[in-house]
């Protein structure tokens, strides 16, 4: 579970994390209320849960009414990367000398959370890892310890953090930890953690992702989901039909039975090229109407370009799934999206028979499905 990043702010400023003065806003007037209140300039920040907004256009520095007015007027409203923007946060505006990257995640390989800090903040840290790795200072931390001070320091010093601020940088790396710890935290990051002329830090981003199974012991956050879901209409469908989703940002829709069929498909896409736009497991047993409402799910998402199905039969039959599946497009007088089906299992041989090959292609194996709805999704995309 993701945080907005006002949220994130909120947690960790209540933990004690210097964040810049903020307000959130949903209309245009709101924003320049709230910038005249924190006083210009103030940058104006779209509240959509992915990376990179400042590239994409969602984050705008603004000097006074008219600038507001008119950032307000291009980011409300928005769609970046596939995600409609109705909220932004004005936030003061940080003068800043550097960008760090502080962040803590756990390292799968190492079985231990890992503590993060480097100099070279306020890019994505993902392609710092990837081209100057020594770029980043790294810390495995016992959980059954914590953190010791000593490891902070350690981390702040190795990754080459200047001395005038290493001991303030060490405190929200501690904080961090600390909240990745007592929160259930699955990612907790800041980026940039911006350095001041007078030698202050102020956490201008904030990242903070939740292990979902945790989430009955974190009231408080689990509250902030249900705020932050209501900011996304396709979550809200998928928990209304009661689908295991979650969005993604490519062009290919994935539609399968069971969680470990629905990963491979997306792992398939990828090995072919493709996007996936999206994780939705329709579940066990499932029956014609909740086919329907699975493509309409996808269906209604803008991104999608094409639809990959891939039904193992089980207790969920070939038949009913083929029967769902043309009930479901013959309502439309043109297919919105080419539609590729795999079938195996029980009933696949009846199922293939029902399906309408007017309506959508199938294919006998999953590595050839795949391959063609990856295939549309790029022609569309050319
Ligand atoms: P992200 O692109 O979605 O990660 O959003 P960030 O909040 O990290 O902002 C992106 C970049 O905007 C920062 O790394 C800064 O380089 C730049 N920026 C410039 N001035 C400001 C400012 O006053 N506040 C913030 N938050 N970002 C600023
Ligand atoms: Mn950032």
């Amino acid at each position: 579970m993701k945080l907005h990043e006002y949220q994130a702010k909120q947690v960790f400023a209540d933990a004690g994390v210097p964040t810049p003065d903020s307000q959130l806003a949903s209309d245009v007037d709101g924003v320049v209320t709230a910038a005249e209140e924190i006083g210009y300039p103030v940058a104006v920040k779209a509240q959509v849960q992915v990376g990179g907004r400042g590239k994409a256009g969602g984050i705008k520095l603004v000097e006074d009414d008219d600038e507001a007015r008119e950032a307000a007027e291009s980011i409300l409203g928005m769609d970046l990367k596939g995600y409609h923007v109705d909220r932004v946060l004005v936030e003061e505006a940080v003068d800043f000398t550097d960008e760090l990257y502080v962040g803590i995640t756990m390292d799968r390989g190492e079985g231990k959370p890992v503590a993060m800090v480097s100099t070279k903040g306020g890019v994505n840290i993902e392609e710092v890892a990837e081209e100057d790795p020594d770029a980043i200072a790294r810390e495995h931390i016992d959980p059954a310890f914590g953190m010791h001070p000593y490891q902070a320091r350690k981390a702040v010093y190795d990754a080459g953090v200047d001395q005038s601020v290493a001991r303030d940088v060490s405190s929200v790396l501690t904080t961090l930890y600390q909240l990745w710890d007592d929160k259930d935290g699955a990612d907790a990051e800041i980026n940039p953690l911006m350095v001041t002329s007078d030698d202050e830090v102020i956490a201008a981003d904030a990242v903070m992702n939740i292990d979902e199974d945790a989430l009955f012991r974190q009231p408080e956050l689990a509250e902030m989901e249900e705020e932050a879901a209501g900011g996304d209409e396709l979550e809200q469908k998928a928990d209304e039909y009661g689908f295991d989703y979650v969005r993604l940002e490519g062009n290919t829709g994935i539609i399968g039975n069971g969680a470990g069929l629905v990963m491979t498909t997306l792992d398939l896409v990828d090995y072919y090229g493709g996007e996936p736009a999206n994780f939705l497991d329709v579940g066990g047993g499932a029956k014609a109407d909740r086919i329907a409402n699975a493509l309409d799910m996808v269906f209604s998402d803008d991104n999608v370009e094409s639809v990959v199905f891939n039904i193992f039969g089980g207790i969920t039959r070939g038949d009913e799934v083929a029967k769902g599946i043309n009930e479901a497009l013959e309502q439309f007088d043109e297919i919105p999206k080419p539609v590729v089906v795999r079938l195996a299992g029980t009933n696949w041989e009846e199922g293939m028979e029902i399906l309408n090959e007017d309506l959508v292609t199938v294919e006998q194996t999953l590595e050839d499905a795949v391959q063609r709805a990856v295939e549309y999704a790029e022609e569309v995309s050319e």
